[in-house]
């Protein structure tokens, strides 16, 4: 089972078969959101009063200590870590735009994309970012 942490508190953000987070729309209306834990898997579930657009950007934060995810690599992209079975470390960079399809699960020397929308953000260079997390 791979386990999530925030990379501020790593704090454990997976309980169950979810992933937990706070998030915020547009209209600075905060709400919780759960994501699969299997990479490439988009499936999400929110409480149907809490609303967003399609393509719109969603702010990501950590549940515990309320620190924003977003990644000093792209605004779109929200960072998280993880650790497989074997306790190996992984940088998972994901979309914070709703309906966009992108994950990259970065080990330091190579980056592995998934997501039909992958294409978006390639050119980025993670290699030494990555170091700091592990
Ligand atoms: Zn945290």
């Amino acid at each position: 089972m791979n386990d999530f942490m925030c990379p501020k508190c790593k704090g454990h953000l997976r309980v169950g078969d979810h992933i937990i987070f706070k998030i915020k729309n547009d209209r600075k209306e905060t709400g919780l959101i759960l994501l699969s834990p299997q990479i490439g898997n988009y499936s999400s579930i929110k409480h149907p009063s809490f609303e967003f657009g399609q393509g719109e950007l969603v702010d990501f934060y950590c549940p515990l200590c309320s620190a924003s995810l977003k990644s000093d690599i792209h605004k779109n992209l929200a960072l998280v870590l993880m650790k497989d079975q074997e306790g190996k470390g992984f940088a998972v960079y994901f979309s914070q735009v709703a309906g966009e399809h992108s994950t990259y699960e970065v080990d330091g020397d190579s980056v592995r994309a998934a997501g039909e929308d992958a294409g978006l953000y390639t050119y980025f260079k993670i290699g030494e970012k990555f170091k700091k997390y592990f």
